[in-house]
């Protein structure tokens, strides 16, 4: 027998619930389909997890400039056990809170690995279960490299894994995964060495970021290396690995080494060949702008599209498209430009809009940069310091806000409320207008000359 239902989500990460809920909100009778843990990358092996890391590495820091502040402790020592423990026990009870409101908002909960019969019904350890609207939002898992030693590495997955701080950890990839990663491990006192196989970190990101970045993380202690190019990893006869390069030195005695190197869509295992739905080279499942695949009736939202793979928009893209479907509301739809995003480096970096590069491009002559660059407050007593940078990219004669790239203390809380403004269209004169408040590391915004 098939259980009829009006929307079904193959996936009960960030996007499944979002869309789900949100439909049965509006009186559909909706299913979703989870095979691991309810919440998916951001609540098991991302943004939460990693997030709880971020927090314990900003306080190993903290602890270091304290004597700075007149605090005179002794180091106190520092229990990996304990926060990963504290850690894993958050998780488990928004796991628990997931579930709970998934009944409590009337959705259906289906335990297994979903698989397409055709394009309106799927089964689920032998029970099939139809829709007339199908949302795939399978998400997607960590890559290894295809060379020998791959697999002596571990993944971001791995790392939330890990029972003790590594000793000395090799991460591979310059990404927001890598960057993350390395930055916490080096707070907590792991000896990192970050690979990268471009000169800088975070490629996509405006060039002040990026070198910003590469400088503070140097001076932080991190053995950045550039244009790494690897042929294998090799496990030494006491246990240590070693990375071999195609040109250099073997770079020996890790005891730990962190794939960072992009992620995969999860749409290998969906038998999807029979539900009609075509993917791209790489597995991606494009989609227009209203989140149609190629299949009437079968949609796809989140990471598994490869557009801006974060949390907000894959939730964001289900509501949307639930209010489309069932809300009476038929444009409804996630706008994909400007997208605000923070990456958790130490210090924190939150960019939205155009990079400096893609303004001159889309705009030419009329682009205007306003930038700075300085030593936050926090700073005035430490004897560690970081810098904070920021840069307004303007284009037209009106000097429209088209992008807001900030690296410093504070940058992740700072840039939620200036994406707003970005988003309603500010100009420079805009922000200029704005009264600062002082003494923020925010107001330099606001009085660029
Ligand atoms: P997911 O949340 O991955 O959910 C997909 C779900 O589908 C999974 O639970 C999976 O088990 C299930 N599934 C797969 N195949 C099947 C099947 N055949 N049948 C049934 N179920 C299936 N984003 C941010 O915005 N901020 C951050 O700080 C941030 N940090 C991150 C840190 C890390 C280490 C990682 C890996 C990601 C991070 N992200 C962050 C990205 C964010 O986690 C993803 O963008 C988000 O989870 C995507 O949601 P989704 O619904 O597309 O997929
Ligand atoms: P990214 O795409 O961000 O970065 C992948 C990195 O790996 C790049 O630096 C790339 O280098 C490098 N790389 C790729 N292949 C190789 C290789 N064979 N050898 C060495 N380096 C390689 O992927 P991530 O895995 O870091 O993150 C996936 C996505 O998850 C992110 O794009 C983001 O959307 C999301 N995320 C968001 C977070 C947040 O919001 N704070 C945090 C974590 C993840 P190159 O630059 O040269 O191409």
């Amino acid at each position: 027998m098939t259980t009829h239902y009006d929307l079904i989500a193959i996936g009960g990460g960030s996007g499944g619930l979002a869309v789900c809920k949100r439909a049965a909100a509006h009186g559909a009778k909706t299913a979703v389909i989870e095979g691991g843990r309810l919440g998916g990358a951001c609540v098991n092996v991302g943004c939460v997890p990693k997030k709880v890391m971020w927090n314990g590495a900003h306080i190993a820091q903290a602890l270091q400039d304290a004597p700075d502040y007149g605090f005179n402790l002794k180091a106190p020592p520092f229990s990996w056990p304990t926060l990963k423990q504290k850690r894993d026990h958050y998780v488990d009870r928004l796991n628990t809170l997931h579930d709970a409101n998934l009944s409590k908002a009337g959705v259906a909960l289906i335990r297994g690995y979903a698989r397409f019969i055709d394009g309106h019904t799927v089964e689920v350890d032998g029970h099939r279960y139809s829709a007339d609207h199908v949302v795939i939002t399978t998400g997607g898992r960590p890559l290894l490299p295809n060379i020998p030693g791959a697999e002596l590495g571990i993944t971001s997955d791995g790392f939330f894994e890990l029972e003790a701080l590594p000793r000395k950890v090799a991460v591979v990839g310059g990404g927001y995964i890598g960057v993350e990663i390395a930055g916490v491990l080096n707070a907590l006192g792991s000896q990192v060495s970050l690979l990268l196989r471009s000169d800088e970190p975070l490629g996509a990101f405006d060039p002040l970021i990026r070198t910003t970045l590469k400088t503070q993380m140097v001076d932080d202690g991190i053995d950045l290396r550039s244009r790494i190019s690897i042929e294998d990893i090799t496990l030494s006869e006491k246990g240590g690995l070693s990375v071999v390069l195609h040109d250099g030195p073997e770079l020996e005695d890790f005891d730990t080494l962190i794939w960072a190197i992009g992620r995969a869509p999860n749409s290998d295992q969906l038998n999807i060949e029979a539900s009609g739905v075509l993917c791209d080279v790489r597995g991606f499942i494009p989609t227009d702008e209203y989140q149609n695949t190629n299949v009437a009736g079968i949609y796809a939202i989140g990471d598994v599209t490869g557009r801006a793979a974060l949390t907000p928009v894959a939730i964001a893209a289900g509501r949307r498209l639930a209010d489309r479907l069932f809300g009476n509301q038929p444009h409804s739809r996630l706008d994909y430009h400007n997208i605000a995003t923070v990456v958790f480096s130490h210090p924190p970096i939150g960019s939205i809009g155009l990079t400096e590069p893609q303004a001159r491009e889309a705009h030419g002559e009329q682009v205007k940069i306003y930038q700075t660059r300085f030593t936050p407050m926090y700073h005035a007593v430490t004897e560690h310091k970081t810098k904070t940078a920021m840069k307004l990219v303007c284009a037209g004669e009106e000097e429209k806000i088209v992008g807001c790239h900030i690296i410093g203390l504070g940058a992740d809380e700072m840039l939620q409320g200036f994406a707003v403004a970005i988003n309603m269209g500010a100009t420079k004169a805009d922000f200029d207008r704005t009264v600062a408040i002082h003494p923020t590391s925010s107001e330099e915004l606001v009085t660029l000359v």
